[in-house]
């Protein structure tokens, strides 16, 4: 089964360069050969699109319209879960809950968008001259590339294809050449919900083979990308010769701010989860645990007791907590920052190691982690490691931990633990993070924005801003009685 989808059509493509396989990163076995796009392609993905967005037929129904085939993405997504989260775990490695959940949050942002999609059409503005009709409406960008990781494949195809779609732009998706799986089966989803020809388009293959060159394409008109800093670093200077309108969203290094009148049992658990979920590779994982000096010790020797029970196993296995990472060179890069991190005098208090059982030994696994004695110069804890690795840093005051917490070339992310009402505010407030949790981690809905500061992104997902992100505001100036000025009076 081709697995390009170009002009309403599947395909294999030019041929040029090759299929390649999709690594299942439990066990290193194939899950499938799909086909990979190169500069051909990629200019047949983008010449449909533009005749679909051209020829008028999407961008030109209503917007509720629109809305309607999310809906009805959504209701398929509904029945195909179980295959879907299945298919996600043997891309990725995740845990089989972790990929339903990530299903329904993916139906939720359908939905959501489905609902926003006809709400706001534009506005009037006052001109203050009443013979004068001064709108502002809300108009598609056009082409819009999709760039999305390997980490949420589906989740963060769908915070970008929905709002598109909804705005009225044609798209062409590009997924992570590790991880392409489900975003071919949520293209097969939009085909069966009607999307027209050409207004979906999918390629797959590499940054070289498909993404640089859709990147610097004269016909797209946006960039939206999920990904690293160095690849969102590329793709910005590649698409300033044609001025693309950009959406970048890049990683994080999180402050997790715990200070010392919580209850720990409950701030244990929730540092575990914040930074060992998906076994680290979460663009906000509370990856920088900052700990209040008086319940340093207490805390870090629960956390090491708790780390040390986490199962890992195979996604599929309900008992598994953890999966593998995603591939071997992730793992070869997580290694090198616990190498890194020991090097350079931090101290190890658990993890720091594949583990023993012979079970996992296909599998790109990594013991959850966890360093203690961290100092703000360490790579470990400037560098976003994306594994299971937990840094520990202290403080005495609250100054100096919104100093540390906002001590980062990032700004995706970041909580604060305390029951001081007062405190939480204050911090929340003084943190340079897109978000900010209290006395919690990582819940997102889709109506609340999602974005970095600093160099986590330009641009935000989810939300009405999510939306605004795909449309291009047009001023219409009707004057309703000309008549002659005579600026020049000859
Ligand atoms: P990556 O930057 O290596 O790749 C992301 C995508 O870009 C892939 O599809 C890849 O093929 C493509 N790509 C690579 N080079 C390209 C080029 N020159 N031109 C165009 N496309 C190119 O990232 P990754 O390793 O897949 O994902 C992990 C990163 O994603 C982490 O840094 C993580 O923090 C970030 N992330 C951020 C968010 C967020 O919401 N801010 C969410 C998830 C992941």
């Amino acid at each position: 089964m081709p697995s390009l989808y170009i002009d309403g059509a599947w395909t294999e493509g030019a041929g040029q360069p090759a299929a390649f396989d999709v690594i299942n990163p439990f066990d290193q076995s194939v899950v499938r050969t799909v086909d990979q796009a190169g500069e051909r392609d990629v200019h047949a993905a983008v010449s449909a699109a533009r005749a679909a967005f051209t020829g008028g037929e999407w961008p030109g129904r209503s917007a509720v319209e629109r809305g309607a085939l999310l809906t009805r993405v959504a209701e398929l997504l509904v029945r195909d879960k179980e295959s879907i989260a299945r298919t996600e775990t043997l891309d990725t490695g995740k845990t089989l809950a972790e990929s339903r959940i990530d299903v329904d949050d993916v139906v939720a942002v359908f939905r959501y968008y489905a609902a926003l999609a006809g709400q706001d059409a534009g506005r009037v503005v006052d001109t203050g001259n009443p013979t004068v009709l001064s709108r502002i409406s809300y108009e598609p960008v056009g082409v819009c590339a999709l760039i999305t990781p390997w980490n949420y494949p589906l989740l963060q195809l769908s915070w970008k294809v929905a709002p598109a779609l909804a705005a009225g732009n044609t798209v062409v998706i590009k997924p992570s050449e590790v991880t392409p799986l489900s975003s071919i089966k949520l293209v097969a989803l939009l085909e069966e919900a009607g999307a027209p020809r050409g207004v979906v388009n999918l390629l797959l293959g590499d940054g070289p083979s498909a993404g640089a060159p859709l990147v610097s394409h004269p016909g797209v008109d946006m960039v939206s990308f999920t990904g690293g800093l160095a690849t969102g670093q590329a793709i910005i200077r590649a698409s300033a010769d044609t001025v693309k309108k950009l959406a970048v969203e890049l990683g994080g290094k999180n402050p997790n701010i715990v200070f010392d009148d919580v209850d720990l049992d409950t701030a244990v658990d929730y540092a575990l989860t914040a930074v060992f979920l998906h076994s680290g590779q979460v663009c906000s994982a509370g990856a920088r645990l900052i700990l209040h000096d008086a319940i340093h010790d207490e805390f870090v020797a629960e956390l090491a007791a708790r780390a040390e029970r986490i199962r890992l196993g195979n996604g599929l296995d309900p008992d598994s907590e953890v999966g593998p990472l995603v591939s071997a060179a992730h793992l070869a890069k997580v290694e090198a920052y616990v190498a890194s991190a020991v090097d350079e005098g931090a101290r190890l208090l658990t993890g720091g190691h594949r583990p023993d059982d012979p079970a996992l030994a296909k599998g790109f696994f990594y013991r959850p982690t966890v360093f203690t004695e961290c100092r703000r110069d360490m790579r470990v804890i400037r560098e976003e490691t994306f594994g299971p690795i937990l840094t520990v840093e202290r403080f005495t005051d609250e100054a100096r931990a919104v100093e540390l917490g906002n001590d980062t070339e990032y700004g995706l992310a970041g909580a604060v633990w305390t029951n001081d009402i007062g405190r939480a505010h204050r911090v929340s407030a003084a943190l340079r993070h897109g978000t900010v949790w209290i006395n919690d981690y990582h819940p997102y809905v889709p109506g609340a924005e999602w974005g970095g500061f600093k160099r986590s992104g330009n641009g935000r997902e989810l939300g009405p801003t999510g939306l605004a992100e795909y449309r291009e505001a047009k001023h219409i100036w009707h004057n309703t009685a000309p008549a002659p000025m005579r600026w020049f009076k000859g």
